[in-house]
């Protein structure tokens, strides 16, 4: 190895990602300034777009190989519905507490009543083009049977589930389905075929090693072309400021005190340890917005660097990622009542019971992509009767904070992925 080798070596992941993001967010501003806007959209907007490419090239491959070496390795079924059950029952229950968080911060700070009426019209017509589009998405689910979303995990074709990243539960059904069925043939007569999983599973990382390798001047781009992208709407953050402020506490609660309690009555791993292992994957699904763009690191830090078990974590994560999203839950919550008090609307308890579990069942159907709850962000607000339109009033200022929780929602991921590893005896 020589000299430059070793050196580039020691800049831990953390330090470059943030130096990117650092970078970018700064160049960002200096473009603002300069009205560099065509350049940054024209040269450097698109090194953000090849980078968010190709961590979701990764991410359905990814999946499926590990959830299928998951399942396998647990070699037995008993151990698969335990363990199984289990980190169903904890994603459950931290998504429950994270809606309640959400309902306690929103009725205890009433950001509606900050909202200047005025602005009302003025979002309602800047947004109403996006809130119709959404609209359309959100009606043909409400269409369906009630059972659809049972319906739409079972894939009809493979090649369709995996030749599309929306539909990961799918691609998670077939996994689990492989998997059990490999165990059901014994390991005697599966050696090549497991062995064959375990190797795509070396060239996956590898893959990721590279794609890491462009991570900082990804996130750079994404920052840049962030900065630049939100220029004209600073309106819009002052509007929305008790809004936000709202949001950031109710998910700073939950990533300052329910995981860090979590982690010490269910783990053993340190907390220091925790948040320095997981602190460039929250990096990294701040940057992109998308916890299935983060998967392949959150996998690969909570392995090397949390010394969680792959048996555990090549389960846990990828079914996390999908179903888990415990910032995503707690955000609409706290949008769904922001709007209700905007408009003035009374919401009584078992209004408020209706949104914990609404809010609850949509994070599962979310997918890990930005923006992603966007769509059902509107079942939730139709199921308490607040209107759809109201939505406009918050699309403006969604970026920033679906960044935020999308930090949540990886963090939850990993936490469940520990409490999980060092209780599983
Ligand atoms: N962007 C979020 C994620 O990928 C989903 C959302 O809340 O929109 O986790």
């Amino acid at each position: 190895m020589n000299k430059e080798q070793s050196h580039r070596k020691h800049i831990p992941l953390y330090a470059k990602i943030l130096l990117g993001m650092g970078l970018g967010l700064g160049f960002g501003f200096l473009a603002m300034a300069l009205h560099w806007d065509g350049f940054v959209h024209d040269w450097v907007a698109p090194f953000g777009a090849i980078f968010m490419r190709l961590l979701k090239l990764i991410a359905v491959p990814l999946v499926l190989v590990s959830l299928i070496l998951g399942v396998v390795s647990l070699k037995d079924i008993r151990n698969l519905s335990r363990i199984g059950l289990k980190t169903i029952l904890i994603y459950v229950c931290t998504t429950i507490l994270a809606v309640s968080i959400g309902l306690v911060m929103v009725n205890m700070m009433k950001p509606g009543r900050f909202f200047p009426k005025d602005k009302q019209t003025e979002f309602v017509e800047r947004y109403q083009q996006t809130v119709t589009e959404r609209q359309t998405q959100m009606q043909q689910v409400q269409d369906e049977s009630p059972l659809q979303f049972v319906v739409d995990m079972v894939p009809e074709n493979l090649f369709q589930a995996v030749g599309n990243n929306s539909k990961m539960l799918q691609v998670i059904f077939f996994a689990l389905l492989f998997g059990v069925a490999l165990i059901g043939v014994g390991q005697s007569k599966t050696v090549s075929v497991v062995r064959f999983f375990q190797q795509l599973d070396l060239v996956l990382l590898k893959i990721i090693d590279f794609i890491m390798s462009f991570a900082p001047i990804g996130v750079f781009a994404l920052m840049a072309a962030l900065i630049v992208d939100y220029a004209g709407d600073m309106g819009i953050i002052s509007a929305l400021g008790m809004y936000a402020l709202t949001v950031v506490l109710a998910l700073a609660v939950i990533i300052v005190l329910v995981y860090p309690t979590l982690l010490r009555i269910f783990s053993k791993k340190k907390l220091g340890q925790f948040f320095k292992a997981v602190f460039p994957v929250q990096m990294l699904a701040f940057s992109t917005s998308s916890s299935a763009a983060t998967l392949p690191l959150t996998m690969e830090r909570t392995q090397k660097h949390l010394g969680v078990s792959e048996e555990v974590s090549n389960f846990v994560l990828p079914v996390g990622v999908t179903i888990n999203m415990d910032g995503t839950s707690c955000y609409q919550a706290v949008a769904a009542v922001f709007l209700a008090q905007v408009i003035g609307l009374d919401l009584t308890f078992s209004q408020m019971l209706l949104i914990l579990a609404t809010a609850t069942i949509s994070s599962i159907g979310t997918p890990g992509i930005p923006g992603g709850s966007i769509v059902m962000l509107m079942i939730v607000l139709d199921s308490v009767g607040i209107p759809i339109e109201g939505l406009a009033l918050i699309l403006g200022i969604d970026r920033p904070l679906d960044m935020l929780r999308t930090v949540v929602n990886v963090t939850g991921d990993t936490t469940v992925a520990c409490v999980v590893d060092d209780t599983k005896k």
